[in-house]
């Protein structure tokens, strides 16, 4: 077993940490964030992700985890350093490696004689040559690892990948990383880094084209009287095709999609390609968000102005509690600006939201929906299926439900006297 740093400990690099530790592996895990690196080592997590906490406990528990602010004296015996940092979105849409620059600078001078560099963070083409740059140690071998985990389901994905992606110029490089994953049943997929680099990007960049696709098909199903469940089943039984990411909602968004669409454009753009598919993809997401809030507009009766709409669901998804880039803060922007005013629930969101401070937030979904015009379902939690219509019906100025996940029973809130729409062009 290896002794493993892992640099950034958010969603990705948590998982990663309490994950290879679980396998076995020592780990220790660098954050610059003082307060979260405390509460982790008391065995508190600051995300929503399922099983992640018992393998945070599981690993302080067996001494095989631990977290630090200064990786200096882990790296000194590290075999392998993870680097899970941010790389949002700049200006021009390209993606900003200034935290990976920074912390390069920080562990070059005390990475262990031989060891590897491994990089999760999702980077443009030509990023493992820039991390070799900036390190400037022609002794460490340099990897890229894309990950493809999935928020809330983290852990699961990680212990049981489609696959692992390795990128290396050395193919005994690539081995030694490979030796990290050998307790999984996975197939190892060993590349040169480009094509590594490439194959994270293109596969987000595949699955948004598949959301903004269904999403467009329910909009034409809805306009021609078809019924977009059967469409997509029809469609998804199709081996080619699949059923996975087929399902029509109020848009796409999420940490990870907006910005490495956009970045797959950028790179394009910088290689002499036009991804004009992928700007279409990304143009049709901002017109399917514009859609959602004109149908909320239509179903509240011409204007919103002064309209309370309550807004079920606030994250990208559900099982998370992860809020950057979500649909339903985007609709929810634009229903203000429109005059609405807004109440909101969500599981995970428990206090206004500094960015909305005239949203309010409640605690339950039926004291948010007390005097709303319109009940919009922007994030498909589960509980939000179980919710009787009698007791909303009590609550709610006018009967009216925008289903944007599709996930209610309609002929129940139907029979309970309430129309309930999805969304059409
Ligand atoms: P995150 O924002 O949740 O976590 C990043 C962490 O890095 C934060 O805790 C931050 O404090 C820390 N950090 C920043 N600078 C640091 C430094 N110099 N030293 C140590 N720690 C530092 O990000 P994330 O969602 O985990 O994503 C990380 C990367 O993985 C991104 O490139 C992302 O695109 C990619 N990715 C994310 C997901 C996902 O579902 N979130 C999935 C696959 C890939």
């Amino acid at each position: 077993m290896s002794n493993v740093v892992v640099i950034g400990t958010g969603y990705v690099g948590l998982t990663t940490g309490a994950c290879l530790a679980h396998l076995g592996h020592h780990v220790t895990c660098a954050d610059i964030d003082s307060t979260k690196i405390s509460r982790l080592s008391e065995g508190r997590i600051p995300i929503v992700e399922s099983g992640l906490e018992n393998l945070v406990r599981e690993g302080l528990r067996t001494g095989r985890l631990h977290f630090v602010v200064n990786a200096s004296q882990a790296l000194l015996r590290s075999d392998f350093t993870f680097l899970c940092l941010p790389t949002p979105e700049r200006h021009d849409g390209s993606a900003d490696l200034s935290y990976l620059q920074t912390a390069l600078e920080t562990v070059r001078d005390d990475l262990r004689f031989e060891s590897i560099v491994i990089n999760k963070s999702t980077v443009p083409v030509g990023t493992v040559r820039f991390v070799e740059r900036v390190l400037a140690r022609p002794d460490v071998g340099v990897v890229s690892n894309p990950e493809f985990l999935r928020e809330g389901s983290a852990v699961h994905d990680f212990l049981h990948p489609d696959r692992v992606v390795i990128g290396a110029v050395d193919q005994a490089v690539a081995t030694r990383v490979a030796s990290l994953y050998s307790t999984l049943t996975t197939r190892v997929i060993t590349t040169d880094p480009e094509s590594a680099e490439l194959i994270k990007y293109a596969s987000n960049a595949f699955l948004a084209t598949k959301l903004s696709f269904v999403n467009q098909i329910a909009a034409l199903a809805e306009a021609v009287s078809a019924n977009v469940d059967d469409v997509i089943a029809g469609m998804g039984s199709d081996k080619r095709i699949g059923e996975s990411f087929l399902r029509p909602g109020p848009g796409w968004g999420g940490s990870c999609f907006p910005k490495d669409t956009k970045s797959l454009i950028s790179i394009g753009s910088t290689s002499g390609i036009d991804m004009s598919l992928i700007r279409s993809v990304v143009e049709a997401n901002e017109e399917r968000l514009e859609q959602v809030v004109d149908r909320i507009e239509h179903l509240s009766g011409s204007s919103l102005k002064g309209k309370k709409i309550c807004l079920w669901g606030l994250t990208f998804k559900a099982n998370t509690d992860d809020l950057r880039e979500s649909p339903a803060l985007k609709i929810a922007t634009k229903l203000i600006s429109r005059g609405a005013q807004l109440s909101a629930y969500d599981p995970t969101v428990h206090d206004t939201l500094s960015s909305f401070p005239l949203m309010f937030i409640f605690g339950s979904p039926l004291d948010a929906a007390e005097g709303a015009s319109c009940v919009v379902v922007l994030t498909e939690w589960d509980e939000f299926k179980w919710i009787d219509p009698v007791l909303v019906a009590a609550r709610v100025d006018s009967r009216t439900v925008l289903d944007a996940r599709g996930i209610l029973n309609r002929s129940e809130w139907q029979d309970n006297g309430f129309t309930v729409s999805g969304i059409v062009c």
